[in-house]
């Protein structure tokens, strides 16, 4: 077969966010001068529908006799897209197995890829002489354009199914019945402020005394418009001054205002009341750690700033920003969560000002499109923000941030590709040239382990700053602690604690990393447990919604009063969560206030701040919460830090659960003892022996890693291995087994026929410990291997490969370097 190179320049590959996206060569239409650049967005016929894609090069050669489709419009004229965040998209398709468009969906807002829609109108032919005896979908299409005229494609689904109208349209079209055209994507609209001045110079005064005569309200607004220096908001005149628009309008149309459009941006924490900000001067062991990085900002390291809790290593990230921004580069500072460390964000506004872009989470579409596209156009130098922050497209990226580098948040786990922000970070940088800061008092085992061999360069700050102390940790064991009245975890030790720490006027943080009111509901007759008819989980009883929810699917139900199984009347509730322990210091403590923070006191979009903001200004004492409360607050006067039960995730089946406990334990502990007052900790557990409960009394990551990673070379575990989970979901048992059997059996073969048997072990197939989710059931296999690259061609094959059996029955996700194996 010959193929052909289109005229250079003249064709185009255009990648579209959606699974089976391309890219795809397109022809650039004659009459445009310029071709739209590699990085611009297009929208392009993909299939009937016109898609918004972006420009991933220049046109792939194609078959001699191929006619190429055309693009319709060009969005952009200068690229959305830098080409290393093009090499980014092309990297995570192939590393985290997926599709180049699902990645591309991670990487760019949602706003600016919308999907375009098509205008359907009835063609002139059709108009005159309407045809009759056509099949029934092709008629009941003519019959809604007869009384419409014209329709959106889209809203055409709410009367036909896809595939008919599909079908329907395509017939419609060949016969010259129905005419079809483009309607470019929307983007959200612009916000605007309008602005108002007097013009100036004003008319003389008779003038304006003979045009303003008889309108007062005009005069005075005018008054009081020439009396200021700058533009003013229209806005604030009708609330603020009482002129009504009309009022201004008028003013306007005699010549006497000017009323001018000014784009606003929507940033929500622009607005917030940020908490104050000292900037210290850097300590001794401060100061080396900025000189170690900064010497080296222009080659590419990875850096591990391995300090205690409370040992200023916000200090250290901001010093080392200035001389990179002083380069004229960019930087981008990775944070768990905005709404948990407002602390870490206000000292970067502080510092840096509005040149800091804030990627929240609850931003809304707009916002995020705004503010991309200001990142874009160059306005801001430094991106905070969660995991998707660390594709902010600077121009000229210098250095990236992650702050508590440990934490799970940084790895994708509800959407393709999985990716680990950390590794996205370390492989943007490498290409931009730049250092990679991981900062965390417990680094993750992968993190430390690649310190451990001089990967990782590892810089420490052993203490807390001004003399601080940690915390004195003490244990309160359950074991011999319980006496029945003390059901809640809320034991008398750990009360008269936090009467201590009330009467000397500090606040009191109290860890249980589990909400609702009670964990679950048993039947003492039979022994059941209630569970979620979707998942199997037990349910969790939510007292002030008197009713019983799953924390995994949401699935709701009222709290049954007999067992479902046996019928038996004596259902009790067994383990306490935050709402129960909530309830219980209110009593406790019927003059103090105390408040919670999970994820059901957490809806609003900025409920985090307001409960943090009562908390730092003085109004909360107490403040139960999950591990939300554990992420790096910063409040001199918190004198106690209670867990309430430390075992919540200890027995996970996972391999990481120890980890997740220490860091857990160790970060919430790290809250206290931040001012000048010192603190204490008490942790209640029914394992004192547990290595994670022992390790943070003596607040030892050192030999905690050290004990941990012996494990986990023991047990083949990362970071010894690389693992990549593949799981097989479906609503039919039966076939997610065979599916998983059948894959399971491909990978034996493969394993046999290549001779790896020592290279790469296979697991399973086996039900995953969260054996039935959302109404889909759950299996599994685990591949692992100490070399990577094994790892990636095996992935690249099971992706090519593993076809599930019928469409939509089962569905299988890769999941790469897997944050858990539940
Ligand atoms: P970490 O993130 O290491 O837990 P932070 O960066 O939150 O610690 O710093 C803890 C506190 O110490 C903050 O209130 C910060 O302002 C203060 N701090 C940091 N560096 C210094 C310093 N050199 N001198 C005095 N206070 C400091
Ligand atoms: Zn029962
Ligand atoms: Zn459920």
């Amino acid at each position: 077969m010959s193929t052909e190179t289109p005229e250079s320049g003249r064709s185009v590959a255009v990648l579209f966010p959606i699974p089976g996206g391309g890219p795809y060569t397109y022809r650039v239409p004659s009459d445009w001068e310029i071709p739209p650049a590699t990085g611009c967005r297009v929208s392009a016929p993909l299939g009937r529908k016109l898609l918004t894609g972006l420009v991933t090069g220049p046109g792939l050669p194609v078959p001699a006799g191929v006619r190429l489709r055309a693009l319709s419009a060009s969005l952009d004229n200068r690229p959305l897209l830098t080409p290393d965040l093009l090499e980014l998209i092309a990297w995570l398709a192939e590393y985290y197995f997926c599709e180049p468009g699902e990645a591309l969906r991670s990487v760019v807002p949602g706003p600016f890829l919308r999907v375009g829609d098509r205008t359907v109108h009835l063609s002139e032919a059709a108009q005159a002489d309407p045809p009759t005896g056509l099949p029934p979908a092709q008629g009941r299409l003519i019959e809604l354009l007869q009384a419409r005229g014209k329709a959106r494609v889209s809203s055409l689904r709410d009367e036909l199914d896809a595939g008919p109208l599909q079908r329907a349209l395509t017939v419609l079209e060949n016969a010259g019945l129905v005419t079809l055209s483009d309607c470019l994507p929307r983007v959200p609209a612009d916000k605007t402020d309008s602005l108002v001045s007097a013009v100036a110079p004003l008319p003389e005064a008779e003038e304006l005394e003979r045009l303003l005569r008889r309108s007062p309200r005009q005069r005075q607004c005018l008054d009081y418009l020439s009396g200021l220096a700058h533009p003013v908001e229209a806005a604030f005149l009708s609330r603020q001054m009482g002129f009504s628009p009309e009022v201004v309008r008028t003013l306007a149309g005699r010549g006497l205002a000017r009323i001018t459009q000014v784009r606003r941006l929507r940033d929500p924490f622009q607005s917030l009341d940020l908490p104050p900000y000292d900037h210290p001067t850097p300590s001794a062991a401060q100061t080396a750690v900025i000189a170690a990085i900064s010497r080296d900002l222009d080659c590419h390291r990875v850096f591990l700033l391995h300090g205690v809790t409370g040992s200023g290593k916000t200090l250290v990230y901001l010093e080392i920003l200035r001389p990179v921004l002083a380069a004229g580069r960019q930087a981008v500072v990775l944070v768990p969560e905005i709404a948990l460390t407002p602390q870490t964000t206000a000292r970067f506004r502080a510092v840096f000002g509005d040149r800091v872009a804030v990627l929240h989470s609850g931003l809304s579409d707009g916002e995020r499109y705004d503010i991309w596209r200001e990142i874009r156009a160059g306005r801001y130098r430094v991106a905070v923000g969660p995991r998707s922050a660390v594709f902010a497209p600077f121009e000229n990226l210098g250095l990236i941030i992650l702050d508590e580098e440990h934490e799970s948040t940084y790895k994708q786990t509800d959407l393709t590709p999985r990716y680990h922000a950390r590794d996205v970070a370390i492989r943007r940088m490498r290409s931009a040239g730049g250092p990679v800061v991981l900062g965390s008092a417990t680094p993750s085992l992968e993190t430390w382990a690649e310190a451990e061999s001089g990967n990782v360069v590892r810089l420490s700050l052993p203490e807390r700053v001004a003399g601080r102390l940690l915390p004195e940790v003490r244990l309160g064991d359950l074991r011999h602690g319980w006496t029945g009245s003390d059901k809640n975890g809320v034991t008398p030790a750990l009360l008269k604690e936090i009467g201590f720490a009330l009467e000397a006027r500090g606040q009191v943080l109290l860890l249980l990393n589990r909400r609702g009111f009670s964990n679950f509901v048993l039947c003492p007759d039979c022994g059941g447990i209630v569970e979620c008819p979707n998942c199997r989980i037990s349910l969790t009883v939510h007292k002030r919604l008197g009713r019983l929810l799953c924390h995994y699917c949401g699935h709701q139900q009222p709290a049954p009063e007999v067992c479902p199984a046996c019928g038996s009347a004596s259902l009790e509730r067994i383990g306490a969560g935050t709402e129960q322990v909530e309830s219980a210091l209110r009593e406790a403590f019927p003059e103090r206030v105390v408040d919670r923070m999970d994820l059901d006191t957490t809806g609003g979009k900025w409920s985090h701040h307001e409960i943090l903001e009562r908390l730092r200004t003085g109004a909360t004492d107490i403040l139960v919460g999950t591990q939300m409360i554990a992420k790096g607050l910063d409040f001199p006067n918190v004198v106690l830090v209670g867990v309430v039960n430390a075992d919540t995730a200890m027995n996970l089946p996972d391999f990481r659960s120890t980890e997740r406990t220490f860091q857990l334990l160790a970060q919430v502990a790290g809250r206290t003892g931040r001012g000048e007052r010192g603190g204490e900790v008490l942790i209640q557990t029914f394992n004192p022996a547990h290595p994670a409960v022992r390790a943070a009394v003596h607040h030892d990551y050192t030999g905690f890693a050290r004990r941990e990673l012996a494990v986990r070379l023991e047990a083949g575990y990362p970071p010894y291995v690389r693992l990549l989970n593949v799981i097989f979901s479906g609503e039919q048992e039966p076939v997610v087994e065979r599916f998983a059997g059948d894959s399971a059996a491909l990978v034996a073969a493969l394993i046999q026929r290549k001779h790896l048997q020592d290279r790469l072990t296979l697991l399973g197939p086996a039900p995953c410990p969260l054996e039935r989710l959302r109404g889909r059931w759950r299996r599994h296999l685990i591949l692992k291997s100490r070399e990577p690259e094994l790892i990636g061609s095996l992935g690249e094959f099971l992706a090519r490969r593993l076809k599930p059996p019928a469409a939509g029955a089962c569905r299988v996700t890769l999941d790469r370097d897997p944050a858990s194996l539940m």
